[in-house]
């Protein structure tokens, strides 16, 4: 995991959170306590969910202006950022922190480049993870700049005999035309792990699963398919206010993923439509406007009139 470079970074209780040794203690120490969490996605704002009932204040402290903003896009990431707020959780945005101060060795006041200094006694660091390939470097298997391992659609490295998976790698994604991509989420690793294995014992299989993850925060789920990195619009159907949405993710005219709240089964249907590796285009689809008129998904699966 990425940590914090700024001042007073060693002080006690800040924590990265990656085993459930971890999240104990910190559901432990934050009882009652004040907690900031550093950076508005999947983990910090999973912890900020969470800690709520338990913390006596949950600061969030994010770069852009709206939490999940790169994955979910600006109207989600706000409609969320409202869930939140109105479950206590206090947002400082388009800000990061400068120092972290300490009394007797521990956390006391967390503060950030706006000049706000925000007390606390428990810091949750979720800014992102980088691939722990460093021992790697020699070994000749292909690299990439940012330090991802490199495999085909088998999960083979360029060294023969050598397989990746899971977090670590850029692999081939079908339904975003084979680009190369890091997908580090559990279903994905598993299928990948699958996969390697069903070559090294010379199955000869491609990988061809669209990614598929969910979110759960005070009771509600996001679930989220394909992979919509570097998209260009959002189609959005339903209530974003009521949390009872759809949100199409595109990238010149093509579909590259989707999120819902409340919307269920939609994100499975699509999921299962990319996977067939049927196209889903934003204006030339008539079945598209269809469900947009009436909800209607016959013509996602093709069963329907
Ligand atoms: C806090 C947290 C919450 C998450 N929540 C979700 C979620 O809700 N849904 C979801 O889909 N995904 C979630 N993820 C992501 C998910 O856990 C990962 O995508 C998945 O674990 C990746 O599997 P992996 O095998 O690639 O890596 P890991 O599970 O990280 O396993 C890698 C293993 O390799 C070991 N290792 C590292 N370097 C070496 C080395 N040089 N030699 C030998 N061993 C080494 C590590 O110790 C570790 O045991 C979460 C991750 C975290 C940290």
């Amino acid at each position: 995991p990425k940590a914090l470079s700024c001042k007073g970074k060693e002080v006690e209780n800040v924590f990265n959170i990656r085993t459930p040794e971890d999240a104990n203690r910190v559901v432990k120490l934050a009882t009652s306590k004040n907690v900031v969490i550093v950076g508005a996605s999947f983990l910090g704002m999973e912890v900020a969910a969470y800690l709520t009932e338990r913390a006596h204040s949950v600061s969030v402290v994010e770069l852009e202006e709206v939490p999940f903003k790169k994955f979910f896009g600006e109207r989600v990431g706000r409609a969320v950022m409202k869930m939140f707020e109105s479950n206590r959780v206090k947002f400082y945005m388009q800000t990061e922190v400068s120092e972290l101060r300490e009394q007797d060795g521990k956390l006391k006041e967390v503060v950030l480049k706006s000049g706000k200094v925000l007390r606390a006694d428990v810091c949750v660091v979720g800014i992102g993870a980088v691939p722990a390939t460093g021992f790697l470097k020699q070994s000749g298997i292909n690299i990439d700049s940012k330090g991802f391992i490199v495999v085909n659609k088998m999960m083979q490295t360029n060294i023969p005999g050598v397989f990746a998976a899971g977090d670590a790698v850029t692999f081939p994604l079908a339904l975003r035309n084979n680009k190369k991509v890091n997908v580090p989420h559990w279903q994905m690793a598993h299928m990948h792990g699958r996969i390697a294995a069903l070559n090294m014992l010379a199955h000869g299989v491609e990988i061809s699963t669209v990614p598929y993850l969910w979110t759960a925060m005070f009771g509600k789920s996001i679930r989220y398919a394909g992979h919509g990195e570097g998209f260009d619009d959002v189609v959005i159907q339903g209530d974003l206010d009521e949390l009872k949405f759809v949100a199409f993710y595109t990238k010149s005219d093509e579909v590259v993923a989707v999120a819902s709240m409340n919307y269920d089964p939609i994100v499975s249907k699509v999921a299962e439509v990319l996977a067939a590796g049927r196209t889903i285009r934003k204006r030339d689809h008539c079945g598209f406007f269809l469900f947009f008129r009436t909800g209607d998904m016959s013509w996602l699966t093709g069963k329907g009139s």
